[in-house]
């Protein structure tokens, strides 16, 4: 018999795959002797069955039987018992955090007949019946479906009929009418009584809680955050402890340290007389912690000192929920805190000092996904004035960083729809709720009127990565109107600019300039760790950097083709250049070359064009291996079909038959029309390019290589260094490779013979074709390095179009679960990687000393650069941008996963 259920003392913090997050750290707590209510966690096995199988498992509801019979005889009460009622919360919790995505239903075990049992036991009859229609409330939205906007608009009448604005004003005769009016909701709407059984109640709360791990929205989440769908949730069946009980009673979250900026402190919002998820749901305006204290010595000292234990037992950030009942501090959750990039950076760094983290821990604490966000541009306030149109119109709270402008629009549905057709929109809500979830994800950022760092908007902005200003109360949004209204009295409609900036929390009327982020400044050397104007986030980069450097043994290499670019990429920590494309070289003013190349009717012809591009390319080399300044740069032989360099065929066809139609028509424009059609492919990605067009061009290679050798030459010659590497693109078998490399030694040997220099120059092979992969063996006998090339070879392993399919079909693909992410932006490890690693080892096998490397959009990309790691590369190369966030993602896979 399976064991679905564990009592809090029988579970640990590891254990989060099945008691879920939630789970696994209420049992660490309560092992560690901190305040928990007592309960018990119902596994994901038993709802990986539920959802399998449509029905609870067998066993299930006996365990939960025992459970139960095991709580009440610790609590001394039963569920549901009308003299004296135990209640319980019904609580999810998956292994990854889902913030708002799923269910929770508290007060269970109230009914008509136990409400005044409790009214009875608690002395405070208003507590009772607050707490009974919060449970018919929460019920009737998560177990029978009824639309929350019902119960809500009930509430509203019943605080109109008082004159009240507030809540908390209604007393306990209101309250029991407002009962008798959610009752009658619920008959109306989900055809059935309230259920007045508590076991009952429990039960269908559960269900509900498996089931909700299959609504839509937690669906697109975990799309969102790439968490596998077939985990399931956790449900924690804990006994009630109430915020609501009065005044000396409350509940909120906290920080041990700040989540938005990494400072150390105390951070946390507190509401008094409420419960649970009116703190998150941003509702009521929360109080301060520091303001708690004043409030609640006793309370606010204990919180203090577990919080403490809390930090130094997890070691990092960790965000807590907590309840006070009369005076009395109950833990409801804690976790490992979510936090911003610039957080984790600071974070990380500071827990090396406090000597709390080793430098390789801190390694793991932070991700090349974090410090790509801290490459984005920041609003620019310091030079000119804004325009006369754009000023700063309010502040809120700084929920999550970066800088976002766009038009504003006030509902989920206009942020997809405007998003779609190209427009850059800032969603505008009065608070947020998981029903907003799309139009967040098409916002450019999110901007609330209500509730603090841990509403909604707040919580799943940072998740995102998105900017997000919150609790921006001086503004009045009307998303009826479709308008805010500041302060000043300014009135922004739909379709207005708008300017957020989610690191302070200002809002601004109109669009405000962007500047690059202190971060780049650093990686381009223009602003250094130790100077005045760098930052502890700059330092804490620097120092995690220079971690990572010295931890990696993968080598960083750039994509780079001009000479800034390679500078650039220096800069930024390139140890070379892992591709250097050679086709822009044969654009612009050049390609009228091309075209006479192309139509050179003798050897003479085609040798004098050849002449004149040699020199435009020595140049292009010269430059790039100069500004390398001796690191290796891999330069590509021409790749593309040759008719991408030829004026297109529709437009050619038709200039020529207006110019035979005027009887003017031109001789050259006719050989050219014939020429492109000659050369017109239906699939020219599988067509004439790569060494094919080597091997069929007379002396194209060639000059390349010429080029490459003589730049060499010249580079050496004036005192530099100079190591390149001559790479052959669309290699499929041995032969061809074996031909090209051949007259690629001549031509190195002549030129070192005629110039006397001493050329370092290797020649290898791009592996970017499965025949390529699966022949590895053969080819490295004449391949003194591999790249591969993970975007072609992606593309002709899958038979996928990479031009074509991302807007074609690739949504479907990630809707129907065929992948969970592109597999041009994050590598297929079971296809494609399975193709890199036989071709690796075939490699090595045949010759030891081959240099191994990734060239294609994978070598930029973290999970990619794992498996690269894993797989034994010497060395991944990307857009020069993305250099550090290999540099680190390279180091965390040597912590995680250390070479020999
Ligand atoms: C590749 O195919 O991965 C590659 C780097 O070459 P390109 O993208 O230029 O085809
Ligand atoms: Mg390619």
């Amino acid at each position: 018999m399976v064991k679905y259920v564990f009592d809090f003392t029988e579970g640990h913090k590891d254990l989060k795959d099945l008691l879920g997050g939630k789970g696994a750290n209420l049992a660490e707590m309560t092992n560690l002797g901190l305040p928990v209510p007592p309960g018990f966690t119902i596994s994901t096995d038993a709802c990986r069955a539920y959802l399998a199988e449509g029905h609870a498992p067998d066993g299930l509801d006996a365990q939960v039987g025992d459970y139960l019979a095991a709580l009440e005889t610790r609590m001394g009460r039963k569920l549901g018992d009308p003299e004296d009622p135990l209640l319980v919360s019904v609580r999810s919790g998956a292994k990854f955090s889902m913030p708002g995505m799923m269910e929770t239903v508290l007060n269970i075990g109230l009914s008509d007949a136990s409400v005044s049992g409790l009214a009875q036991v608690a002395g405070d009859a208003r507590f009772a019946w607050d707490s009974y229609r919060r449970l018919i409330q929460m019920f009737g939205k998560t177990v029978l479906s009824i639309d929350g906007e019902h119960f809500e608009q009930a509430l509203e009448t019943a605080k109109r009929a008082r004159g009240l604005t507030a809540d908390t004003g209604l007393d306990a005769a209101d309250l029991a009418i407002l009962v008798d009016s959610y009752k009658a909701i619920v008959r109306e709407q989900a055809g059935r009584e309230f259920p007045q059984d508590a076991r009952e109640q429990m039960d269908l709360a559960i269900r509900a809680v498996f089931e909700s791990w299959n609504t839509e929205r937690a669906m697109l989440y975990r799309r969102q955050e790439r968490i596998p769908h077939d985990l399931g949730t956790a449900v924690n069946v804990c006994a009630m402890v109430f915020g609501n009980l009065g005044p000396h009673s409350g509940t909120g979250v906290a920080f041990t340290r700040d989540p938005a900026t990494g400072h150390s402190g105390v951070y946390g919002d507190y509401l008094a007389n409420a419960q649970g998820e009116d703190v998150v749901a941003g509702i009521r305006n929360t109080l301060s912690l520091t303001e708690l204290e004043n409030l609640d010595k006793t309370s606010y000292d204990e919180l203090m000192r577990i919080m403490s234990v809390l930090e130094s037992h997890y070691r990092d950030l960790c965000d807590i929920e907590f309840t006070i009942e009369r005076g009395k501090l109950w833990m409801l959750q804690t976790r490992v805190g979510k936090r911003t990039a610039a957080a984790a950076f600071l974070i990380a760094s500071n827990l090396v000092d406090e000597e709390v983290i080793t430098p390789d821990e801190a390694l793991e604490r932070v991700n090349g996904n974090q410090l790509a966000q801290l490459m984005f541009p920041q609003f620019d306030l310091s030079g000119t004035p804004l325009s006369h149109s754009t000023r700063r119109i309010a502040t809120g709270m700084n929920a999550s960083p970066g800088a976002a402008v766009g038009r504003a629009v006030f509902d989920s549905y206009t942020a997809i729809k405007w998003s779609r057709s190209g427009e850059r929109v800032i969603l505008i809500r009065r608070e947020t709720n998981p029903d907003d979830l799309g139009g967040m994800i098409a916002a450019q950022g999110i901007l609330t009127s209500r509730g603090g760092k841990t509403s909604h908007a707040a919580v799943v902005a940072r998740g995102m990565g998105k900017t997000c200003v919150c609790g921006a109360e001086e503004l009045d949004v009307d998303t009826k109107a479709r308008r805010l209204t500041a302060p000043s009295g300014l009135v922004i409609e739909e379709g207005g600019l708008i300017s957020i900036d989610g690191s302070s929390g200002a809002i601004y009327a109109g669009e405000v300039p962007v500047m690059p982020s202190p971060v780049v400044e650093y990686f381009e050397g223009r602003l250094g760790p130790d100077s005045a104007h760098a930052d502890e986030l700059v330092r804490a980069v620097h120092r995690i950097m220079t971690w990572a450097d010295e931890k990696r043994a993968l080598y960083v290499r750039a994509n780079a083709d001009t000479p800034d670019d390679a500078a650039r990429a220096r800069r930024f920590g390139a140890q070379g250049i892992g591709l250097c494309r050679t086709e822009h070289m044969f654009l612009g003013e050049r390609r009228t070359l091309v075209e006479r190349l192309i139509l050179a009717e003798d050897e003479a012809e085609r040798r004098k064009v050849l002449a004149e591009l040699l020199p435009m390319q020595r140049d292009d080399f010269v430059g790039i291996l100069t500004a390398m300044g001796g690191l290796p740069v891999t330069v590509r032989l021409l790749d593309p079909p040759l008719h991408e360099f030829l004026p297109d065929l529709t437009e050619l066809s038709v200039r020529v038959a207006v110019a035979e139609a005027r009887g003017e028509d031109s001789e050259a424009d006719l050989r050219l029309l014939q020429a492109v059609h000659k050369l017109h492919e239906q699939n020219p990605m599988l067509g004439l390019r790569g060494v094919r067009l080597g091997l069929v061009v007379p002396g194209l290679f060639i000059m390349q290589v010429r080029a490459i050798a003589e730049a060499a030459a010249q580079v050496a010659k004036a005192g530099g260094v100079a190591r390149v590497e001559i790479m052959v693109p669309l290699v499929g078998a041995v032969q061809e490779l074996e031909i090209i490399r051949d007259e690629a030694r001549s031509v190195l040997d002549e030129v070192t013979e005629t110039t006397g220099a001493d050329i370092r120059a290797l020649i290898g092979t791009m592996i970017e074709l499965p025949r390529a992969a699966l022949t590895a063996g053969q080819i490295a006998e004449a391949a003194e390095f591999f790249s591969f090339g993970t975007n072609d070879l992606t593309q002709t392993t899958w038979g996928f179009s990479r031009d074509d399919v991302e807007a074609a079909f690739f949504s479907a693909y990630l809707d129907r679960g065929i992948f969970g992410v592109s597999p041009f932006e994050t590598l297929d490890r079971d296809g494609v990687g399975r193709l890199v690693s036989v071709a690796a080892e075939e490699g090595r096998k045949a010759r030891p000393a081959l240099k191994l490397g990734v060239c294609g959009e994978h070598g930029g990309d973290p999970d990619s650069v794992h498996f690269f790691h894993d797989v034994g590369l010497d060395y991944v190369s990307c857009s020069p941008f993305r250099v550090p966030v290999a540099r680190l993602e390279a180091a965390r896979a040597a912590v995680r996963n250390p070479r020999a």
